[in-house]
This record gives structure tokens, sequence and C-alpha cells, in this order.
């Protein structure tokens, strides 16, 4: 199974998913669980990872030049990583996906809704998440939380009205995609919101 955490800058994410982790290692003695990320999690994308997350903004990249890495960290993961696992019966806790792009490049850049769509399609070979935990939480909070984390990329230097274009991005997106997408109140205590994953995760595994 492809389960996927999204969210804005700070929602958690991270944190949840050592959390969730060890908890369905627990529940789960006898699955497979693996927790990766994107960009980030093979050799490729952790290159891609550095210069799309790089701290100064001296050389400036396109924003059709970032969805196309975006996109190329994806394509790698998907071979690489999703793909085989899946097919040994993993529970895959995955650290972003396809409305990571849809939320930051479209919303967020303002990148066309179809072209985000096809190159998706592309990188993803069809994979789609089987489940998608939105963590919400209001930017004003999430980017405190950042603030006081210290060292920040650039994109989580952006400005205010980018991250509320990305949040609204994801309002969108889990209205669209109810099914496929639990909100959960990322705005409690880290206990609250791990628990709160964890009923979501025992209904969708006793079904
Ligand atoms: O979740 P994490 O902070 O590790 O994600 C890495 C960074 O990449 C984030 O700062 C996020 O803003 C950015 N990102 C992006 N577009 C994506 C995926 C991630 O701008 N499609
Ligand atoms: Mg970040």
């Amino acid at each position: 199974k492809l389960i996927v955490f999204e969210g804005v800058e700070g929602c958690g994410k991270t944190t949840q998913i050592v959390r969730s982790h060890q908890w369905l290692q627990t529940t789960f003695p006898q699955a497979k669980v693996v927790v990766t990320r994107e960009p980030g999690d093979t050799h490729l994308g952790l290159e891609l990872r550095q210069i799309l997350l790089a701290k100064t903004t001296e050389h400036p990249i396109s924003e059709l030049a970032e969805l196309l890495l975006y996109a190329a960290d994806r394509a790698q993961h998907v071979a690489q990583v999703l793909k085989p696992n899946l097919a040994d019966n993993a529970i895959i806790l995955c650290d972003r996906y396809t409305d990571s792009t849809i939320a930051y490049q479209g919303y967020g850049r303002g990148l066309e809704r179809k072209i985000i769509d096809q190159l998706n399609l592309l990188a993803t070979g069809g994979l789609e998440s089987d489940l998608t935990l939105w963590l919400d939480v209001d930017v004003e909070i999430s980017l405190l939380r950042i603030k006081s984390r210290g060292a920040s990329d650039r994109i989580e230097q952006a400005n205010l009205a980018f991250h509320q274009r990305v949040q609204a991005g994801y309002t969108q997106l889990a209205a669209a995609n109810p099914q496929r997408i639990e909100r959960i109140d990322a705005s409690l205590s880290e206990v609250a919101v791990a628990a709160q994953i964890q009923n979501v995760l025992l209904k969708y595994f006793d079904n």
C-alpha cells in the first residue's frame, strides 16, 4: 500500500511519519513498512533535492525547470523505490507525492494544471496513492514552527502569500478527492495528531 503524507511546511509530516512507522511496526509486526520521501530518496533524487532546496537564490531556477526536476525525482523514485516495494507487498509511508506538485507548482507558482497532471502521469506511470493523509494546519502557525527550528530552505523562505496559495491548493484537492484524501487536524499536539492518524490507519487496514 502506498500511503502519502502531505501538507505545507511545518505541518509535522516528518515527525508523524516516524511515529506512524513505529506504530505500524508494532501493530502489524509481520508487515514490511518502508519510509521514503520526495524529493530525495534515491541517489539522483538527493542530488536534485540539493539543487532544488539550495539556500541561495543567486542562480534562480525557472518555474518550468523546477517542475521538471521534481518530475525527474519522482520518475526515479517510482521506478527504484515505490514499484519494487509495492511488488514486495510493503506498506510505504511516503513524505510528499503528486499532490505536492499540484499544490506547490500549480497553486503556488501558478503553472498550468493540465501540464502538471500530464507530467505526474508520465513520472508515475499512473501509480496513485492508496491513501493520502493531509496534515492541515494554518500557514501562520506552520511557518512559526519552521522559524523556531532554524535554518530554512529556498522554498521555506518564500512569502506568506505563496504558502497560502499552497494551502488553498491542498484544501481544494481534499475537497475534490474525499475518497483518497483524509484530512488530519495538524494544529493539535504531536500526540493528538498521531492519535488521529492511527485511527485513520486502523480503519483503512480493517477494510
Ligand atoms: O517536506 P520537505 O520540507 O522535506 O520538502 C522539501 C521542500 O520542497 C519543501 O520545502 C517544499 O516546499 C518543496 N517542494 C516544492 N514542490 C514540490 C515538493 C516539495 O516546492 N513539488
Ligand atoms: Mg520543508
